[in-house]
C-alpha cells in the first residue's frame, strides 16, 4: 500500500490526434515541477500518476500549479483484495462529516464484485464504522472513489488545479511588462493557454530607479515560474521619452510613447520568434486605453496583439494578481516610465493621422535603432 497522486487533465482530452504530444509535454512539465522531490511520474491508461516522494503534500501543491492539470487527488494504491479495500475506505472517511456517496469503476473485470456491488459493500462498511455520516447519492458533500485497475485506488479529495494547456504547446509570445498590477496578470492568462512568454520592459533611468527595474524582474520571476524562468529584455527608453516631451504636443505624448513601445516590441518579438504581443490593457481604464488610442498603437505591428484583460474590471484583475502572487510586488511604490512625463491633459480620442504627423517631428528610425542597440537581456 502506498500514497499516490492521481492527476487529471482537462482540455488535453480534446486534442484528438495531437493527444499523445500534449500528454508527453504535460508529463514532462510535471516531472520538471517535481524534479528535486524524488517522485516518480508515469502515464498509464489515460491518467498521470505520481508516487514515491517523501513529501506528497508538497508534490500535490506543485502539480496543481502545472498548466494543463485540471485536478489532483491524493489517493491510496493497494492490492485488489476486497476486505482490505473496505477497511481502507472506512478509515479514509473517518475525519469526514456530513453526506457521502461511493463511486466505483472496475476496469479489471476479474475482480469478483462489479462496480455497483462494490459501491454498496463499501458504503455499508463506511456507515458501520462512521455512524454519523449519511448517504446522499444526488448531492453528496464527499465522494469516495474506488477504482479497480492494475491496483485498487481509493480517494475522497480533489484539489482543483490551474487548468489551461501544457506550457509551450501553443507557441511563443512577447509580454509588455510594466511594474503595474495588470501586465503580469495578462502574461499569466496567456501562459496558461500553453504559450511560452518572454518579457520586454521599457526603463527610463535616471527618472525610473533601479528599484523599479528590480521590481519588474521580480514580477517576471514570479510569473516566469510557470515556465521555469522567463527571458526579460530591458530597453533604455529615456532618450525617446525626452525627445517626445521636447518636440511633440503634450496631449499626444502618451500615445506616441506607446507607439514607440509597440515598434520596438514588434522588432524584438520577430527577432525572438514570438508570434504575438501581449499587453495588460483594459478598455477605458486610462486615457491611453480608449479604443482610439489602442488603434493608434496597434498600427505599429502586424503581429496579433493579445489583451486578455480587455473586458475586465480592475477589481477582478486584482483578485487574480493576489491569487498568482504578483499583487504584493506590483503595489510597491516605484515610478514607472509612463508616470514620468504624463501629459496634464492627455487626448483621449487621438486620430492616427494627427499622431503620425506629430511623430514626424522626431527621427523615429534612429531613436528606435539606438534603443534596440541598448537592450540587455537576462533570464530570471
Ligand atoms: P500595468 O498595471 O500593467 O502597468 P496600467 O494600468 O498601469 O497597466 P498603462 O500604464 O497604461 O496601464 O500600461 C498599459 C500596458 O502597457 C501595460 O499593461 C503593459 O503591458 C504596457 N506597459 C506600460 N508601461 C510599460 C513599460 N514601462 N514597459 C513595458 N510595458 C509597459
Ligand atoms: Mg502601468
Amino acid at each position: 500500500m502506498r500514497e499516490v497522486l492521481l492527476v487529471r487533465f482537462g482540455e488535453v482530452h480534446l486534442k484528438g490526434l495531437n493527444r499523445p504530444y500534449f500528454l508527453k509535454m504535460l508529463v514532462n512539465d510535471i516531472k520538471k515541477a517535481l524534479a528535486d522531490s524524488g517522485a516518480r511520474v508515469w502515464l498509464a491508461e489515460g491518467r498521470i500518476y505520481v508516487a514515491d516522494a517523501e513529501d506528497m503534500a508538497l508534490c500535490a501543491e506543485r502539480v496543481s500549479k502545472v498548466f494543463g492539470v485540471y485536478s489532483v487527488s491524493p489517493a491510496i494504491e493497494m492490492e485488489k483484495e476486497l476486505e482490505p479495500i473496505l477497511q481502507q475506505a472506512a478509515e479514509m472517511m473517518k475525519d469526514v462529516s456530513g453526506s457521502f456517496k461511493v463511486l466505483c469503476r472496475r476496469s479489471d473485470k476479474r475482480f469478483p464484485l462489479n462496480s455497483q456491488q462494490l459501491a454498496v459493500e463499501a458504503g455499508a462498511r463506511i456507515l458501520a464504522k462512521n455512524p454519523s455520516l449519511t448517504v446522499d447519492v444526488h448531492k453528496p458533500q464527499t465522494e469516495m472513489w474506488i477504482e479497480i485497475r492494475d491496483h485498487a485506488y481509493l480517494c475522497n479529495k480533489e484539489i482543483m488545479a490551474v487548468g489551461g494547456l501544457p506550457m509551450g504547446t501553443a507557441g511563443k509570445a512577447l509580454l509588455l511588462l510594466s511594474g503595474g498590477i495588470d501586465s503580469p496578470v495578462a502574461g499569466y492568462q496567456i501562459m496558461r493557454r500553453g504559450v511560452n512568454c518572454q518579457a520586454i520592459h521599457f526603463a527610463s533611468p535616471p527618472y525610473t530607479s533601479q528599484f523599479a527595474q528590480d521590481k519588474v524582474l521580480q514580477l517576471a520571476h514570479i510569473v516566469g515560474q510557470y515556465e521555469y524562468g522567463m527571458r526579460v529584455h530591458v530597453v533604455p527608453f529615456t532618450e525617446i521619452q525626452m525627445a517626445i516631451h521636447e518636440k511633440c504636443e503634450d496631449g499626444l505624448g502618451t500615445v506616441i510613447m506607446r507607439r514607440f513601445m509597440m515598434r520596438i516590441a514588434d522588432r524584438v518579438a520577430k527577432a525572438q520568434g514570438c508570434q504575438a504581443i501581449i499587453t495588460g490593457e483594459s478598455i477605458g481604464q486610462v486615457a491611453s486605453q480608449t479604443m482610439e488610442a489602442l488603434m493608434c498603437t496597434e498600427l505599429m505591428t502586424e503581429l496579433p496583439v493579445f489583451r486578455p484583460l480587455i473586458g475586465m474590471d480592475k477589481l477582478e484583475i486584482i483578485r487574480i494578481a493576489e491569487r498568482i502572487g504578483t499583487y504584493e510586488t506590483s503595489i510597491l511604490p516605484y515610478e514607472d516610465c509612463c508616470t514620468v512625463f504624463t501629459p496634464r491633459h492627455p487626448v483621449t480620442k487621438p486620430r492616427a493621422d494627427k499622431v503620425a504627423q506629430e511623430e514626424a517631428k522626431l527621427d523615429i528610425d534612429a531613436l528606435v535603432e539606438r534603443a534596440m542597440q541598448g537592450i540587455t537581456t537576462q533570464v530570471v
